[in-house]
């Protein structure tokens, strides 16, 4: 499950970020996470309170928000919601679509005392 890795390196990013900034605690923490990115927002979630442990996250509220896909064809130009399965356009049934949107996986905001 590489989730835990991820979770590892959310919380060390976003408890060094709050460091920077002389929060003594973390309250919230946003991420955005694509649905085309391969992660799995249940398995962070499940992963983030033993990966907060001991640090500025430990009880704080992980707040997930999902990033649907978007992709456009190459051929047509058509844009459609897409899945990480979506390998041809619907319109056309051209290959090789571009992945516009879906990929994100980053801290959108913390929200710090
Ligand atoms: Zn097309």
């Amino acid at each position: 499950m590489h989730e835990l890795g991820i979770t590892q390196s959310i919380v060390d990013i976003a408890a060094r970020t709050a460091r920077d900034q002389g929060a003594e605690r973390i309250v919230s923490v946003t991420v955005e996470i694509g649905s085309l990115s391969g992660v799995i927002p249940d398995a962070v979630e499940f992963c983030f309170e033993a990966c907060s442990q001991g640090t500025l996250l430990e009880g704080s509220r992980l707040l997930i928000e999902q990033i649907p896909g978007r992709g456009r064809c190459p051929e047509c130009g058509a844009e459609n919601d897409i899945d990480a399965y979506s390998f041809s356009c619907p319109a056309c049934g051209a290959l090789g679509l571009e992945r516009l949107q879906g990929e994100e996986l980053r801290i959108k905001e913390l929200e710090v005392d």
